[in-house]
């Protein structure tokens, strides 16, 4: 497949500076970013694709070649050529562009709390839990606590899993080493003591409290921050709250899976909110102010005589907040509705209504009932 021309890729223009091109990528990066786009394949090509481009032209002098030479000049430069063969090889390049702070305020800044490295062997496990939140908490952003249910190192051992005054001693089946060699001659292979896992340390004394474990369940309340506008089955990452690492490894990191309630009123197309509401034949056919929801209370909003049923008005920046100060739109769907009880006023005013209709067919109707007409002919 012939490749994309990287200002393209990057939608700059061939004159820009250092700071829109970093800029630019930060965009394509949170967009593109696996945490947001889980299991999605084109997400990650895209993801790849800005990082080959950024690549080369944060560089001044790899963006000198391809200038002059395209893709050919750096070809064999770095990733440029063959791409990059992981996401892991991404993050441990440009880690830092997803340390938040600075650039264009992106609404996901928070996703990518404390950068992200290449994981380390010794990091504890990462935790995965699911939380609800409503319509409004999703389009403006919200903080919560989650009760999360996670090992801890053990109080009474400090998370050594030896008895108090005790300590360590050296694994009896690798001499320390943390690996044994099985096999003969040239076959000899080299894997994780099965004794010690690897630690190169056995527990003599096991600690009471832990049974030499080391870490304790414990529950835990965990404050964290949501973004305005989340998108359901949108995942948070929260650096650092998973669960502590062997040997005092860093701990790993929560993942909070957003699901966003149904509401009532609303439903989210793209950045735009969309609602229906309900007006009367009078009020559709004279024209009338009505009062809407919307994510900011009660509006008002003004129907224009000769509103058909299912029309669409258009109440600008009142959708889902973009960053920024941008917002989207939200979409009123006019519900034309007929009343199924009458009173009589209500009778006699229809009825001259439709003594009036019977005479005055309208240029629509007439079209109708031509081609009803044709239909049967
Ligand atoms: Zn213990
Ligand atoms: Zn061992």
């Amino acid at each position: 497949m012939a490749k994309r021309d990287y200002y393209e890729v990057l939608g700059v223009s061939k004159d820009a500076s250092e700071g829109d091109i970093k800029k630019a990528y930060r965009k394509l990066a949170m967009k593109y970013h696996p945490d947001r786009n889980p299991d999605d394949k084109e997400a990650e090509e895209k993801f790849k694709e800005a990082a080959e481009a950024y690549e080369v032209l944060s560089d001044d002098d790899k963006r000198g070649r391809y200038d002059q030479f395209g893709h050919a000049g750096v070809d064999g430069m770095g990733h440029a050529g063959g791409g990059f063969s992981s996401m892991e090889d991404i993050f441990a390049s440009f880690g830092d562009i997803f340390g938040g702070g600075g650039g264009g305020g992106s609404i996901f800044d928070s996703f990518f709390g404390g950068g992200r490295g290449r994981r380390q062997a010794n990091q504890g496990a990462s935790l995965r839990v699911n939380l609800s939140i409503d319509f409004k908490e999703a389009a403006f952003g919200c903080s919560k606590t989650i009760d999360v249910k996670r090992n801890e190192l053990c109080d009474t051992c400090d998370g050594s899993g030896c008895k108090p005054g005790t300590s360590p001693s050296t694994c009896t089946t690798c001499g320390g080493h943390g690996q044994v060699r099985q096999g003969q001659g040239f076959f000899v292979v080299q894997t994780t003591c099965p004794s010690c896992g690897g630690s190169g340390q056995m527990i003599t004394d096991p600690c009471d409290s832990c049974n030499g474990q080391g870490t304790q369940p414990k529950k835990a309340t965990i404050k964290v921050r949501i973004p305005e506008g989340i998108e359901d089955g949108d995942q948070l990452r929260v650096g650092g709250e998973g669960e502590p690492g062997p040997q005092g490894g860093p701990r790993g990191d929560l993942y909070v899976l957003l699901r966003v309630k149904d509401d009532p009123f609303f439903e989210r197309h793209g950045n735009d909110v969309v609602c229906k509401v309900p007006v009367s034949y009078s009020q559709a056919a004279l024209g009338a102010e009505v009062e809407v929801p919307s994510l900011d209370g009660k509006l008002k909003l003004k129907v224009p005589s000769g509103t058909q049923p299912n029309e669409i008005l258009r109440m600008r920046g009142q959708g889902i907040p973009l960053g920024g100060g941008r917002r989207g739109d939200q979409l009123v769907v006019i519900q034309v509705t007929v009343p199924k009880k009458t009173s009589s006023e209500h009778r006699k005013v229809l009825e001259d209504l439709a003594e009036i209709e019977k005479t005055e067919v309208n240029a629509e109707q007439q079209g109708f009932f031509e081609r009803f007409k044709k239909f049967f002919d």
